[in-house]
């Protein structure tokens, strides 16, 4: 069953028709509607000069190999959007074709295989986690609803309960691609193997455009729980220090994040938040699973305590949306850190106990025991993963906000590894995303499949 979804805003006008062969109707710089068409689906309002030559909103397939093809015979390089979301805007690029993918619109389920094929600007929340949800499935989709599949999952995807269920990318099983010779394929473990596994990490760098992801889902578990504790930015360190000692025993049915936010409710100023949410069958193994955070030190002055308390995939998103406001403009940074206690915690102080706004927040985000990868091109991670969200509205305040972030990121330096694509600017402080094998494999497969470079790769 193919369902409808909500349109995307129309872009189509009779004066915009350029007559091209294929029927495609291209927005560029002259035409009305190409400042709205150039970054109206983009969620970061901090919004980049970069000017693309034109941007086309495909409805089919074959509109997209057509735009792909159309590019190449005009000279353009290409740049796609999925969901819009990338918190560099990666899909505005100088002088690139953007196919905006945001009037694909398929989900449909196999309930043979428990296979979903969705398109890429699908929203990983919003609408496939309820769509799975009425069928008893679940993907392991992005936590802000509103994130599309297309960006998401081509970057690794870190979805809930990345820790215990893997990256969402592990559970691509296919994926149907517009190859920069203007070729529709299917990608998968046994065809066109290189761009299955390039599809599976090279995020934005990724050579050709995916119409179509075939996702394995997963039972949807019966029971959600979590428990929540609050402490005082006081406690920081000895609370940390307890939970980078812990984090690795906790059950793989676990997500665990610890992050500081502000919170009214709780009190006047940021707080340090433990939460671990279960996705299990029954309350009795929720409760086994949230056992080892009735050890913490800190419990006897913690502001608040959830102990194993119902929840829902609704309330979890929800509570997503409401930290990831819309018509912000966003400051985000990364690190994948590796150490000791003694090191990792006080790196990461500056970046939890002075957050610049009352909207600002810092995650971090187990992924112990750290699980082995399969071969494909997402190849760096460590136990811990730390990011830091700013989001504000005045523009008068971006050098302000992008001075603490680079600040709090610096700090990070002698205990970072690493970067994840989903939350990076490479323009801003690049660090590896690949092993230094993934990269080179990519250079080949970039070689084979796109030696023009029609594609505009990375941002960097
Ligand atoms: C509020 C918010 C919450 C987030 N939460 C999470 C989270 O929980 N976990 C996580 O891992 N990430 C998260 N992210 C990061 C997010 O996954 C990335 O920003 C991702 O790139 C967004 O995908 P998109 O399709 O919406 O973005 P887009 O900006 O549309 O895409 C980003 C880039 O990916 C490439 N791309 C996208 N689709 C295709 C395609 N079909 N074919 C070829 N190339 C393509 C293009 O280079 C494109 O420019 C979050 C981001 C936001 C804004």
């Amino acid at each position: 069953m193919n369902t409808p979804r909500s349109s995307s805003p129309p872009l189509r006008s009779p004066e915009q028709l350029r007559g091209d062969p294929d029927g495609l109707v291209l927005v560029t710089r002259d035409d009305p509607g190409f400042e709205e068409a150039r970054v109206d689906r983009i969620f970061n309002r901090r919004l980049p000069g970069r000017q693309p030559a034109a941007v086309v909103r495909p409805e089919t397939e074959a509109e997209v190999v057509a735009a792909v093809r159309l590019a190449r015979e005009r000279g353009w390089q290409v740049a796609v959007r999925s969901g819009g979301h990338s918190w560099a805007q990666w899909s505005v690029r100088d002088d690139a074709l953007v196919i905006d993918l945001g009037g694909l619109h398929e989900l449909e389920y196999d309930q043979e295989t428990g296979i979903v094929r969705a398109s890429p600007s699908t929203p990983g929340g919003a609408e496939l986690a309820p769509y799975l949800a009425e069928r008893g499935r679940m993907f392991v989709g992005g936590h802000c609803p509103t994130v599309g599949i297309g960006g998401f999952l081509l970057q690794g995807g870190q979805g809930w309960n990345a820790r215990g269920w893997g990256w969402a990318v592990e559970h691509v099983v296919a994926v149907d691609v517009v190859t920069a010779a203007g070729e529709l394929v299917r990608a998968d473990a046994t065809q066109h193997a290189d761009l299955f596994w390039a599809a599976r990490g090279a995020g934005p760098g990724f050579p050709g455009v995916v119409t179509r992801f075939h996702l394995r889902t997963r039972p949807l578990p019966r029971h959600f729980a979590h428990t929540v504790q609050a402490f005082d930015l006081a406690d920081f360190d000895e609370v940390m220090t307890w939970l980078h000692d812990t984090h690795h025993t906790v059950a793989d049915t676990v997500e665990i994040v610890a992050l500081t936010k502000t919170d009214p409710r709780l009190a006047p100023g940021p707080v340090l938040l433990v939460t671990a949410l279960t996705m299990v069958d029954d309350e009795q193994e929720a409760d086994q699973a949230l056992a080892p955070f009735r050890k913490n030190p800190a419990l006897d002055r913690a502001i608040l305590v959830l102990d194993n308390e119902p929840t829902t995939p609704e309330a979890e998103r929800a509570r997503q949306l409401e930290d990831n406001p819309e018509g912000h403009r966003w400051a985000v940074d990364n690190a994948w850190l590796s150490g000791p206690a003694s090191e990792v915690v006080p790196a990461m102080r500056r970046a939890y106990t002075t957050l610049p706004n009352e909207k600002a927040f810092t995650i971090w985000f187990s992924m112990a025991p750290l699980r082995e990868l399969p071969d494909m091109a997402f190849s760096v991670q460590s136990e811990v993963y730390l990011a830091a969200y700013v989001p504000w509205e005045d523009a008068a305040e971006d050098e302000r906000h992008l001075t603490w972030l680079a600040g709090a990121m610096a700090d990070l330096a002698p205990v970072t590894v690493g970067q994840y694509l989903g939350d990076s600017d490479l323009r801003r402080r690049p660090h590896r995303f690949l092993s230094e094998e993934a990269w080179g494999r990519l250079q080949q497969v970039y070689a084979d499949r796109d030696p023009d470079r029609l594609f505009v790769g990375y941002l960097a």
